[in-house]
């Protein structure tokens, strides 16, 4: 048998043909799901100087015993209030800065009121620097606070905000097109005919690239003839990416790669080593990169999880941009594998890792009850009941 082209050199050679898109700055409130360009740098320290954690009252550790006096008060967003001397405390709340002399709060709890006086009545007695924010101890000026390449989610905008920065430079958003293939597919929710199929991986693989910073184009049911397949690939050119669905083997229907090749496209790979998702494609058309994935929905959704996805994180700026392995146990026997990489349709949960009886992925209703796909790499022995696999969460 040809070899065929092992998984990770396949990967490998797809991002080997991409480049990430140049950078556009947008205001932090739009960066939600892009990745970073540069490294973002802190414009300012947080917390800017010491500042109480804690509502209570502000004192000098070497004065700790008390009763104090109490001679001012600190809220958040007012400018410091006036120094305090020893004998002296001033009542302050979180968020507050401290004073000129105060190094340590007091919780309000632990003390007791009277007038304007305060004594402590629980032990233990204070500590130095206690229920205080001292400046910079978060992070300070000048500091990588996220690295280039970096996901940006909710936390990280936060951080971003708090670091000093109003808008951010991140990765353009790929422009994609989705063309699906095939005579026998019909528009979602019309009544078919025994020999027609509602076209769902068009949805499916959309759904999938919804998730990332993609602006999508789909070129839904294009006809099993050349010239409709020529005409569709012309007019996505202006795209980034072009996806195809369907068409990809080598039938006497399957004319992606026929019209691929008509108008000039150049093949890179065609054909690897992986189970679903072996007739696999990927060119250039122009500028455009073309990724023709298979029709059976178990194996477009295996190929766009791998490839796909993948490839539009990093056109997007990420540093990671393969799928995350995570762990498991096995709770069945798992066949020892070819050269073909696998990925099972599979339920993970607390007791591991089960694959579906049923790896037909021409099956949606598999597909869609998995939430792992267990990864089974190309040539791995026998694995028995309880060994640790790897597996993708989907
Ligand atoms: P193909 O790769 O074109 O030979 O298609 C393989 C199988 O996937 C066939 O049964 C197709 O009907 C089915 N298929 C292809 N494209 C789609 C699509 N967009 N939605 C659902 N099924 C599809
Ligand atoms: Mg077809």
């Amino acid at each position: 048998m040809k070899p065929l082209l092992p998984l990770e050199e396949a990967q490998q050679r797809l991002i080997a043909m991409a480049q990430p898109l140049p950078s556009e700055s947008v205001p932090i409130a739009d960066a939600l799901g892009r990745y970073l360009t540069k490294n973002l740098i802190t414009k300012r320290s947080q917390p800017a100087t010491d500042m109480s954690a804690m509502d209570g009252y502000a004192i000098r550790f070497d004065d700790r015993a008390g009763p104090w006096q109490v001679v001012g008060e600190c809220k958040a967003g007012s400018p410091p209030c006036p120094p305090i001397e020893t004998g002296q405390a001033a009542r302050i709340f979180t968020g507050a800065l401290l004073p000129d002399g105060a190094d340590t709060v007091v919780m309000q709890e632990n003390v007791e009121r009277d007038d304007i006086m305060i004594k402590l009545i629980s032990d233990p007695s204070p500590v130095k620097g206690r229920h205080v924010r001292h400046q910079g101890g978060d992070f300070k000026t000048g500091e990588i606070a996220l690295k280039a390449g970096t996901y940006l989610n909710a936390a990280a905008l936060g951080h971003a905000v708090i670091a000093g920065l109003g808008s951010l430079s991140v990765g353009r958003c790929p422009k994609v097109a989705i063309l699906s293939t095939g005579d026998e597919l019909v528009l979602p929710g019309i009544e078919t005919k025994p020999h027609q199929i509602p076209a769902s991986n068009d949805v499916m693989v959309s759904a999938m690239l919804s998730q990332l910073p993609a602006q999508t184009r789909s070129i839904s049911r294009i006809k099993d003839d050349l010239d409709s397949l020529c005409q569709a690939l012309e007019s996505a050119k202006d795209c980034d990416v072009i996806v195809t669905i369907g068409g990809a083997s080598v039938g006497d229907h399957d004319l992606v790669a026929p019209a691929f090749k008509q108008l000039g496209g150049e093949t890179d790979f065609w054909k690897i080593a992986m189970k679903p998702g072996k007739p696999l494609m990927a060119g250039k058309l122009g500028n455009s990169l073309v990724l023709a994935l298979p029709g059976n929905p178990g194996s477009a959704f295996v190929t766009a999880t791998l490839f796909l996805l993948p490839l539009i994180r990093y056109l997007a700026g990420a540093a990671n941009y393969l799928p995350a392995m995570q762990s498991a146990i096995t709770n069945t026997v798992l066949p020892a594998t070819t050269q073909r990489a696998e990925f099972l349709r599979a339920t993970v949960d607390g007791s591991g890792i089960t694959p579906f009886n049923s790896q037909d992925s021409a099956k949606l209703s598999v597909l869609a009850a998995a939430n792992a796909l267990l990864y089974r790499p190309a040539h791995s022995p026998e694995q028995q009941k309880g060994a640790e696999v790897s597996y993708i969460s989907i």
